[in-house]
């Protein structure tokens, strides 16, 4: 059930990493309004799927294998798309996540923890932490190098990138990741204004805490209750609860529909429960 709807007949949508959680909830409500659905995943099965599930509802969709990492790849989605829809109106900069690799053991370093068997931000892998900058900023310049072309030759165009409350302040234990996303705010102010003579529009949702396959295991333990992190972000989110993929409709609504928000660009907006506001105390 959409919160409101908005005319996207004729436009075409690229979802990036839209076989996952929030994403795939995008895309189901982007077609709602009766945009033509692209959905490219690393995970074809994925994709392909969300695309199932989108056509079977009465919608417009298909689902494209895609690596962001790998231009080649997404220059052959491109092809397939501006053949199976038409050229790209609005991309959603969606793949993006966290590594283990990039993530320390503990909040904070204490004396005498090196000599401890603990993952501490001094054993950190270079390699986990260039996979993390890689999977969320690269991937976003590398689709948007491939996609916004067409938007420039047509002078008019719309991105979403996905930031993260980490992009505000960082969380403990996730520093790749963090600093990442702050990356994905910084780019998304940078091709704001790069873009805007070519009246393409570039903004950011920055979701707070959704329950999602990549937080699970940060969130809940084997029998499903709330870690120590769980009722610690709880406690800091003034609404006392994680988001819905739901919560985060309005806002992808209100940003791809040029009536609603054309003059809007350069933005990154939080859908926290007030986290960001929260200090704490
Ligand atoms: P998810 O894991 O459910 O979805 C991510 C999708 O990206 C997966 O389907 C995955 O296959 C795909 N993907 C991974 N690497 C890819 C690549 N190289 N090329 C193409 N696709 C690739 O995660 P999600 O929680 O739905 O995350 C969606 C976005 O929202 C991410 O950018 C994430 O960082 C961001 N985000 C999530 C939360 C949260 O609480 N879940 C909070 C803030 C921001």
């Amino acid at each position: 059930m959409l919160p409101f709807k908005v005319d996207l007949r004729d436009k075409v949508v690229v979802i990036t990493g839209g076989g996952g959680v929030l994403c795939s909830a995008f895309a189901e409500a982007l077609a709602e309004c009766s945009a033509k659905i692209a959905i490219l995943d690393i995970n074809a099965d994925a994709a392909k799927s969300i695309a199932e599930r989108i056509i079977e509802k009465g919608g417009f969709a298909q689902g494209f294998e895609a690596d962001c990492l790998n231009k080649e790849s997404l220059e052959k989605a491109r092809e397939e798309i501006i053949k199976a829809m038409g050229a790209c109106d609005i991309l959603i900069n969606g793949a993006g996540g966290n590594s283990p690799k990039g993530t320390t053991d503990n909040e904070q370093f204490m004396p005498g923890d090196l000599e401890k068997e603990i993952k501490t931000f001094f054993d950190l892998d270079p390699a986990g932490i260039s996979f993390v900058f890689d999977l969320n900023i690269l991937s976003a310049v590398l689709t948007t190098q491939v996609f916004a072309k067409d938007m420039v030759k047509n002078e008019r165009g719309n991105i979403i990138n996905i930031s993260s409350m980490n992009a505000f302040r960082p969380l403990t234990k996730i520093p790749a990741y963090s600093a990442a996303k702050a990356g994905v705010s910084n780019l998304t102010q940078w091709m704001s204004v790069h873009f805007a003579p070519s009246n393409i529009r570039v903004n950011a949702i920055a979701p707070g805490f959704f329950v999602t396959h990549q937080n699970r295991n940060l969130l809940f333990d084997e029998s499903g209750n709330p870690t120590a992190r769980s009722k610690k972000i709880l406690s800091h989110t003034p609404m006392n609860r994680f988001g819905d993929p739901s919560d985060l409709i309005g806002t992808l609504l209100w940003l791809a529909n040029d009536e609603a928000s054309g003059f809007v660009t350069g933005t990154v907006i939080p859908v926290d429960g007030g986290f960001a506001a929260y200090s704490g105390v």
